[in-house]
């Protein structure tokens, strides 16, 4: 349908939530396809991976940036939604306040993100089941609370994380 093309158009695509969730983890598990044990310094500044995900016949480009978690206190928060095509929001299955934070974040994003912007909802540290607080469902009741895609993933085994980056591509290509 679509034909084989590169899209032109870079898609900048950001990785919200609280601080520890996994979201530096997550990219760099999707970027090089390995766990780094051990926490990233939680004050690296946002910096950006550009990665070229297939779907189908078309190729598209998307400039993923990394937050820490306290730069939603900062002003440059704004002009970094703004121009945001997709967001991935995470929690950590395995801390409560991730999770309630949640509504937090997305009130911040539909305050200052496009309208139109692919929102997904990711449920990091999935492979860890003894130390689950949050369950599947308790997730997926929230997406579709607020009407944005939900799945859950583990930066450490790899389960979703493709699946995630390659589900926003697709829904990009529907809107762009
Ligand atoms: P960030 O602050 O959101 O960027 O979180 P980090 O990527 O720095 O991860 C915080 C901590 O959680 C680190 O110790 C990571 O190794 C760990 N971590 C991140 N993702 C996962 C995951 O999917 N599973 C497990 N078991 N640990 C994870
Ligand atoms: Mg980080």
């Amino acid at each position: 349908v679509y034909g084989f093309y590169d899209q032109d158009l870079t898609h900048k695509t950001i990785l919200v939530g609280d601080s520890g969730v996994g979201k530096t983890s997550l990219l760099v598990q999707f970027d090089q396809g390995k766990f780094i044990p051990g926490s990233f310094s939680a004050t690296v500044g946002i910096g950006f991976t550009n990665k070229v995900v297939t779907v189908g016949e078309v190729k598209v480009k998307l400039q993923i940036w990394d937050t820490a978690g306290q730069e939603r206190f900062r002003s440059v928060t704004h002009a970094y939604y703004r121009d945001a095509h997709a967001l991935l929001l995470l929690y950590d299955i395995t801390n409560k306040s991730s999770f309630d934070n949640i509504r937090a974040w997305l009130t911040e994003i539909h305050e200052y993100a496009q309208s139109d912007a692919v929102i997904m909802l990711l449920g990091n540290k999935a492979d860890m089941s003894s130390g689950r607080v949050i369950k599947r469902e308790d997730g997926e009741r929230l997406a579709r609370e607020y009407g944005v895609i939900f799945m859950e993933t583990s930066a450490k085994t790899g389960v979703n994380v493709d699946l995630a980056f390659m589900t926003a591509a697709k829904e990009l290509i529907g809107r762009c």
